[in-house]
């Protein structure tokens, strides 16, 4: 009996253990080896924005999950915006995250709509807000591919048809089926062609994609953290200075993190947010390189001389034309033509001309923002406080340009000013001031942003300027004066840079968005001071990020 109980008294124990070893052999692949808990791979590759300065869209696999930050289109020669690239299925998208409101981040959005896409889009309220203006105007210029149009053949001869689309509704009654003359293009050549989309055709697709927009924008505000679909994945907003409602945008991905920069500003702007001194451990940063030069100027004192030299140029009674940006580079030159007023430099009711429909429209939203400032708390993550005060529609703004004289057919007469789209003056009123002024020595081009070299902009501005230009068909003598400022800068410069992320300490950098030529130069700075391996990423190449 005492042999048989201690028989059982050995045995039970060695038992339980069996059983408990057996128990663990059977968790264990629950526990370590199951596809929910381990580590989930993190994949990237890109698709523009890659050893380019535009077409930005980059995408993110988090364990075979596939997201999109930006999908800009490419602009000039960097690239093509049709087709939609091959390795990313619209199907298989679990969502897109926009940094800002350049076309070259969200330009091809309408393409990934058109095809299929209808899963949640990410994007600050601000850029949201930008966007509902800025894509419609884009939209005639959008690439969807070969698409079939039609016009009526009462309009043949004319210089410039008006052309409808076959399966959109917009304005198609008034094309009799039998008087319709079909033909296929892609939306960027109808203008070459001799042909717009008809009006109602533009408001009917301009319609149709702000819904769709509508029902598929998610806003995020900075420092909201954003369970996305996919196990352990978070996603979170930093404000940065480029433009209004400009982000970076931070994966958090099971104890891994991954950080876009967007496009970060050069502090430049008085109206944004200073940009943050980041002191969080990022293990992969996504830096933007278009900035790759020396140090930039004082910027604050570059504005202050913009607004001294505008203002004497126009007591000096010049005719002063600014070529600008439509986004945020217009609204920022209203700002300092307003704080000159403000300043005493120029007359209160200065006349300013803004040549540009969609540069009036977002001058009035930013006046919108600027009176809304005090009592919506959410733009205070978007703003600086100066916005409170800042005024887009001085009295002496003009909404129109066009003269009473055939000789001066945009009206701008000497002693004022104008503000014109284009920003490199290579298209609309700036490329038309350029033919009517160019030779008039009462007349001065102040270019206020980036010339490329090819552009208008950029022949007026090289060194040495050149005695005449051709412009189109035309030739004019260069007898107007041609004035430059950095003041406008919208990119941070290495030091910034490095100033911003210094506190990330990452692993890796992949540098995005930057010219071919500069980014060997910049990669062995940033290898030297951030102490971080640092890729320039080839297009289509997938790189593994863990
Ligand atoms: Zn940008």
């Amino acid at each position: 009996m005492n042999k048989n109980l201690y028989r059982i008294g050995w045995r039970l124990p060695v038992l339980l253990v069996l059983l408990l070893l057996a128990a663990l052999v059977v968790r264990v692949p629950a526990v370590y080896g199951g596809p929910s808990d381990e580590p989930g791979p993190v994949v990237y590759f890109g698709s523009g924005g890659q050893e380019s300065v535009s077409g930005s869209l980059h995408a993110l696999e988090f364990a075979g999950d596939l997201y999109l930050v930006d999908v800009g289109s490419f602009i000039g020669g960097d690239g093509r915006n049709y087709p939609w690239p091959a390795e990313v299925d619209p199907a298989a998208l679990r969502g897109v995250f926009i940094t800002h409101a350049h076309a070259d981040h969200l330009g091809r959005l309408p393409l990934l709509l058109h095809e299929g896409y209808r899963g949640p889009i990410y994007m600050s309220r601000v850029t949201y807000a930008i966007a509902r203006l800025t894509l419609p105007a884009n939209l005639q210029y959008a690439d969807l591919g070969p698409e079939r149009f039609y016009y009526s053949r009462h309009n043949q001869g004319r210089e410039r048809i008006p052309v409808h689309l076959e399966g959109s509704e917009g304005g198609a009654a008034s094309v009799q089926p039998a008087n319709r003359v079909y033909f296929s293009a892609s939306r960027p050549e109808l203008s070459a062609r001799g042909y717009y989309l008809a009006r109602p055709v533009r408001e009917k697709l301009a319609a149709d994609l702000l819904e769709r927009i509508a029902e598929q924008v998610v806003i995020v505000d900075p420092g909201q953290v954003l369970e996305l679909a996919s196990a352990g994945l978070r996603a979170s907003f930093i404000a940065t200075s480029h433009i209004p409602g400009s982000v970076m945008v931070r994966f958090d991905y099971q104890g891994f993190t991954v950080l876009f920069s967007g496009d970060v500003g050069g502090d430049s702007s008085p109206l944004l947010p200073a940009n943050p001194r980041l002191e969080q451990p990022i293990d992969i940063l996504f830096l933007e390189g278009t900035y790759a030069y020396g140090q930039r100027a004082d910027l604050a004192r570059e504005r202050e001389r913009f607004r001294r030299e505008v203002a004497e140029l126009v007591t000096a009674g010049k005719r002063v034309v600014i070529p600008a940006f439509v986004l945020d580079r217009s609204q920022q030159v209203m700002f300092e033509i307003s704080r000159a007023i403000g300043e005493g430099r120029l007359p209160p009711a200065q006349t300013v001309r803004v040549c540009s429909p969609a540069a009036r429209q977002l001058l009035r939203l930013y006046a919108d923002m600027a009176a809304d400032y005090r009592r919506d708390r959410t733009l205070a993550a978007y703003f600086s406080p100066a916005m409170a005060g800042a005024d887009f529609l001085p009295p002496g703004y003009i909404a129109r340009c066009s003269g009473d004289r055939p000789a001066n057919p945009l009206g701008l007469e000497p002693g004022e000013i104008g503000i014109m789209s284009s920003g490199m003056a290579d298209y609309a009123a700036a490329r038309q001031a350029l033919l009517d002024y160019l030779e008039d020595p009462q007349t001065v081009f102040y270019f206020v942003g980036y010339q490329a070299p090819g552009s208008l902009g950029g022949r007026l501005t090289a060194t040495p300027p050149p005695a005449s230009l051709r412009i189109g068909d035309q030739q004019r003598r260069v007898r107007a004066e041609i004035r430059q400022t950095a003041a406008f800068a919208s990119h941070a410069d290495p030091a910034e840079m490095l100033r911003i992320f210094a506190g990330t300490t990452p692993e890796r950098i992949f540098l995005v968005h930057l010219d071919k030529d500069r980014g060997p130069g910049l990669a062995a700075r940033y290898r030297q001071e951030l102490g971080a391996e640092v890729i320039i990423p080839r297009p289509g190449q997938r790189y593994r990020l863990r």
